[in-house]
């Protein structure tokens, strides 16, 4: 196989789980170049990885079935003559651009009902027995069935340090800032967001123990609001939530001396950056998509109820998010700041 195409997930999280796949498909095929099919707010990870030779960035919007898009994007890559592709999502439509295009193999989970989409389909794994993503993902370099090495890797992004200084210029943040980054937003639902009142106290606790750090947060513009709560009661907190691009982000995270993130894309961000973290979990469970990093230290409660995979909290308590006091959590950033 010399030139594979990937459909990337929707989630930039998921993209990110997705690389070991990538590097695995490498390591069975030295000279394979791997293309990405990704929307548009997902490409700038995936451009980020070694293992990616480029990346055609989609306004394909999430949930819609838009045909016409998708032909146009078919034609454009039947002339790429691809050997296969690889249908990272689960949908029927995400599998109708490398079938329409004419790619030969085409490798993905049943999802859907694909029959005649997909030529190679693997089983899915029924919903509690849900292997970690990064192995659900990886399957897929295999026939199926076959069985995963005992090690993957783990993801990790390519940075560039002139951009990076060029970002933190453009933000106004002098070199040598020390910088602790927020991320208080979860695109999924509030069931994973930390409360911004906690983030306002842990600000506090660490403006006391590190005067020198600067705080700022990171996150989308529908994450603004949350990081002006989180300002509000901690006005020296720098609110970057929809003021940088995802590349942004990347550079602010990559030059931050740790982090604390809820389970989101930038939590993945900042594992595959290597930097040190705490990752809070609610609703979520770290066994399934946990922080990749040994730099990451995980915050989770496993109360009775958890993991339930609710947008909102089914009981109406979210206790547990709320029970992560905020002392849980510097202690463990303290231990990082100071390891760092
Ligand atoms: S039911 Fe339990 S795990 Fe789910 S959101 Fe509520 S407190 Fe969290």
């Amino acid at each position: 196989m010399k030139k594979a195409l990937v459909i990337a997930p929707n989630w930039i999280g998921d993209a990110l789980m997705a690389q070991p796949l990538f590097s695995l498909m490498k390591a069975r095929h030295p000279r394979l170049q791997i293309d990405a099919l990704a929307p548009k707010w997902v490409a700038p990870v995936l451009a980020r990885m070694p293992e990616i030779h480029q990346v055609f960035p989609s306004e394909l919007a999430h949930g819609k079935l838009q045909l016409s898009a998708r032909l146009m994007f078919a034609q454009q890559l039947k002339n790429e003559g691809y050997d296969a592709a690889y249908v990272l999502p689960n949908s029927l439509k995400s599998a109708l651009i490398p079938f329409l295009a004419g790619i030969p193999l085409r490798v993905g989970y049943r999802g859907e009902a694909r029959f005649g989409l997909l030529n190679i389909r693997h089983a899915n794994p029924p919903r509690d027995h849900r292997p970690p993503m990064i192995e659900h993902y990886a399957r897929l370099a295999l026939k199926p069935g076959g069985r995963l090495p005992e090690e993957l890797r783990e993801p990790h992004l390519r940075i560039d340090p002139a951009r990076m200084a060029k970002t933190a210029e453009r933000f106004g943040i002098p070199p040598q800032t020390r910088l602790i980054a927020f991320c208080p937003g979860a695109e999924f639902g509030p069931a994973k967001r930390w409360p911004a009142a906690h983030f306002a106290v842990l600000a506090q606790m660490l403006k006391r123990s590190f005067p020198y750090a600067q705080m700022i947060t990171l996150g989308s513009p529908k994450d603004a609001e949350i990081a002006a709560e989180i300002v509000k009661d901690a006005p020296f907190v720098r609110n970057l939530c929809g003021q940088t691009s995802l590349d942004d982000a990347v550079d602010l995270l990559a030059m931050s001396e740790a982090a604390v993130c809820n389970d989101s894309g930038l939590m993945h961000v900042t594992a595959a950056l290597n930097r040190p973290q705490v990752a809070v979990f609610g609703s979520s469970d770290p066994r399934h998509t946990p922080p990749l990093s040994q730099a990451a230290s995980i915050m989770w409660l496993q109360l009775e109820c958890s993991p339930c995979f609710k947008r909102e909290c089914p009981l109406g308590h979210l206790r547990c998010l709320k029970d992560i006091e905020p002392e849980m959590v510097f202690v463990e950033l303290r231990k990082l700041l100071h390891r760092a």
